[in-house]
């Protein structure tokens, strides 16, 4: 198990998007903690950089990633 190398300026990790600090929190131990390379988040940054990931995108949804990157 490892953590994923954007820990200290993502947004979801920090803080600036949760709304359910619950859930966020289990997110974090199975995306942020763990399986990093899944995160929605994360395959944005290395597609299409870091300044493109969208600010309400949340790791768990990777059902979004075909509109994002077919948009840009
Ligand atoms: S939300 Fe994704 S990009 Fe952000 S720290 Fe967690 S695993 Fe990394």
């Amino acid at each position: 198990m490892s953590e994923c190398n954007l820990i200290s300026g993502c947004i979801f990790f920090n803080d600036k998007m949760a709304n359910r600090p619950a859930t966020a929190e289990l997110l974090k131990d199975k995306y942020c903690r763990d399986k990093f390379e899944d995160c929605a988040r994360m395959i944005i940054v290395k597609a299409l950089g870091r300044e493109k990931v969208p600010a309400d995108l949340f790791p768990n949804q990777a059902s979004r990633l075909s509109e994002i990157i077919k948009i840009d």
